[in-house]
């Protein structure tokens, strides 16, 4: 069994496999994790997240019968695609989401959009077939809910939320620790990244829209990671005249290619900025969602307009 996070992994995907390999282990059943890119530091406190391999040899060594998944709105966002096409079989995919635009690409899509994460999925998962949910399983569950919630404090965040919460913290999750782990994580270079990025904020005449973004060339100045830049369009939803913000990142690829990362926050309920995402290749939720698209980010005054233009 092939378990799978999306690529760049954030607490909720990551923190899914973990618990996932905790169930695995339960009923002694060969698996292996594996992520297409590397793994923020952040999240080493998960349990069992050493034994997640960033290595692609894994897949001309093992032959497996079963990919689960999770928290991956499709195949290539998931960072598998290339790879499952390449295999001359056909394992069945199992894939667990809570992303409204989720492609149903599994032979089995235990998706539930009204699922704060994928983690609550999970939990919804165990508890249905029996499995009893030690402390370290529920430190991975909590963790999930906490990362995509941003600590119970978004749109995301239900009575179901605020429940099941409760309740992992009675099995033994460590709701400080994991607190401590996700909130604590800049550097003094990176925020002060951060202050650049702010002091660039556009707010786009007639619309009700807030703009901002980095550029590759930034991190001369301001070294960071990609952890100190996480947050950054969470924290730009809090300005009180935009009902939407987007964060556009420009980042080099493996490659080496200039590509820019969108990111959309919303706080209307008649806007669905996954539509906007899924029209750019992305996907997410109605209020929070993302893209990622070749190209590079070009500053342009006209009338003293700044305009971005994020394609090439
Ligand atoms: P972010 O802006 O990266 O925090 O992402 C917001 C939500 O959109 C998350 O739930 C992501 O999983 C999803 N998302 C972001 N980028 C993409 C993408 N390129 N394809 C599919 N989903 C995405
Ligand atoms: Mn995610
Ligand atoms: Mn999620």
């Amino acid at each position: 069994i092939l378990l799978v996070p999306h690529q760049n992994p954030d607490g909720d995907t990551l923190s899914s496999v973990c618990a996932f390999m905790q169930y695995l282990r339960f009923y002694s059943k060969n698996h292996t994790a594996f992520c297409s890119t590397r793994i923020s530091e952040s999240l080493n406190f998960l349990p069992h997240v050493e034994y997640v391999t960033v290595d692609p040899t894994i897949f001309d060594r093992h032959k497996f019968d079963t990919v689960c998944t999770f928290d991956a709105g499709d195949i290539d966002y998931a960072g598998v695609g290339k790879f499952l096409r390449a295999l001359n079989y056909k394992p069945v995919v199992i894939n667990f989401d809570h992303h409204i635009s989720n492609k149903r690409f599994g032979q089995m899509n235990i998706v539930d959009v009204d699922a704060s994460s994928t983690t609550m999925v999970l939990y919804n998962f165990f508890t249905r077939v029996g499995v009893a949910i030690d402390k370290h399983t529920a430190t991975c569950l909590l963790t999930g809910l906490m990362t995509d919630t941003e600590t119970f404090m978004n749109g995301a965040t239900k009575a179901s939320t605020l429940s099941v919460g409760s309740a992992l913290v009675r099995l033994g999750a460590n709701f400080n620790g994991i607190k401590q782990r996700i909130l604590k994580d800049k550097s003094l270079s990176g925020l002060r990244f951060w202050g650049i990025i702010l002091s660039r904020l556009y707010h786009v005449p007639r619309r009700s829209v807030a703009v901002t973004y980095s550029l590759e060339l930034d991190k001369l100045e301001h070294p960071s990671t990609d952890d100190d830049l996480d947050g950054v369009s969470n924290f730009i939803k809090l300005i009180n005249d935009a009902d939407m913000v987007i964060f556009l990142k420009e980042f080099r690829a493996v490659d080496g290619a200039l590509c820019v990362k969108g990111s959309m926050r919303t706080t209307l309920d008649t806007v669905d900025v996954s539509k906007i995402a899924v029209s750019l290749g992305g996907g997410g939720h109605k209020k929070a969602a993302g893209f990622t698209v070749p190209g590079k980010i070009v500053e342009r005054t006209k009338h003293g307009d700044i305009i971005f233009e994020p394609f090439v």
